[in-house]
């Protein structure tokens, strides 16, 4: 399915776009990553979206108009928006600190509108000063690949030798973390995807191949990104004994039935869900200093299915980035 709205009109009057609601704010957007959980949305594989929602949750936007009851942004700031659009603060996990598995959730560009358009809503609690360093293009991907990538990479960052299965977007962030803390990093790519892999070995990677090959030696951990359930037998058989593999991906194919041996000897399978707001603070407040460099290739708003078309098909390196017409 194509993503239907991209070839609407675009609202081109300010006044069209109505208030904010309280603790929200209205924003212009100035670029929206594309993130291969859009094309889970899109492609209908996540359960129960906001009907005929408006993708994207790399937002990157100038405020226009304030709800009542805003702290700390003002008309004119630059903010970002992610995946977590909201959690209740209530249950049990938002009061544990584990806001990032609320019991009522709502993400951006899922069970929200999110940025690919020329507006868009956000609640302020949940948004984020961007680092000036960062144009508004190469911030976009920060706002998901990096905190998606930055929540995974913290549960293998003791690891020696790290593999990462999937080089994309989230792939090339974690990559220039890992390298950054003195990490061996061993890419992994569809097979014959040698750009993927020339821009791994160009950010610092010991090692690129394919996802079916072995790493010259075992690793320690490893993150998969790719939405491909048997590229996790493959990995463990990757890792040493004790070694970590985390699912970074909020959807996956179905992992094939394997043997035990390849989990046995203390291997850890696990997932990463979302993001918690303290893990865009220590992100954003990192990714400057080492400084991590974003990839970016930008499109058209109006060209959105093109873009997206070109992300399914493998034939993006780094990130895709929509702009949206000044
Ligand atoms: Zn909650
Ligand atoms: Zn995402």
């Amino acid at each position: 399915m194509a993503f239907e709205r991209a070839g609407a009109p675009l609202v081109s009057v300010e006044r069209t776009v109505a208030a904010p609601r309280r603790g929200h704010i209205l924003l212009r957007v100035s670029a929206c990553g594309i993130c291969r959980t859009d094309l889970h949305v899109i492609d209908g594989e996540l359960a129960d979206p906001k009907p005929h929602v408006i993708p994207g949750h790399e937002i990157i936007g100038r405020v226009v108009a304030i709800g009542a009851g805003v702290d700390g942004f003002k008309v004119g700031d630059r903010v970002g928006v992610p995946w977590l659009g909201s959690a209740c603060g209530r249950c049990e996990f938002c009061r544990g600190g584990r806001e990032n598995l609320c019991d009522s959730p709502r993400f951006t560009g899922y069970t929200l509108d999110g940025g690919y358009a020329q507006f868009a809503t956000a609640d302020a609690a949940y948004a984020f000063a961007i680092p000036s360093q960062y144009s508004d293009a190469e911030a976009a991907p920060l706002m998901c690949a990096g905190l998606i990538g930055y929540r995974s990479w913290k549960l293998v960052r003791n690891a020696r030798r790290l593999g990462i299965y999937g080089f994309g977007a989230a792939a090339h962030i974690v990559a220039q973390l890992a390298v950054f803390h003195g990490q061996e990093v061993y890419a992994f790519t569809r097979a014959g995807d040698t750009a993927a892999q020339k821009l791994a070995r160009d950010l610092g990677a010991r090692w690129a191949g394919a996802s079916e090959e072995m790493p010259p030696k075992p690793l320690d951990g490893a993150i998969i990104f790719a939405p491909v359930g048997p590229l996790v037998p493959l990995a463990l058989a990757a890792l040493a004994k004790g070694g970590t593999l985390v699912l970074g991906g909020i959807h996956m194919t179905p992992i094939p039935a394997m043997p035990y041996e390849l989990l046995w000897g203390e291997r850890v399978i696990r997932s990463v869900a979302n993001l918690t707001r303290q893990d865009a603070k220590e992100f954003l407040e990192i990714a400057p200093r080492i400084p991590i460099r974003p990839h970016v290739t930008t499109f058209d708003l109006t060209d959105a299915n093109a873009a997206i078309g070109r992300l399914r098909a493998g034939e993006l390196t780094g990130a895709a980035v929509l702009v949206p017409p000044a």
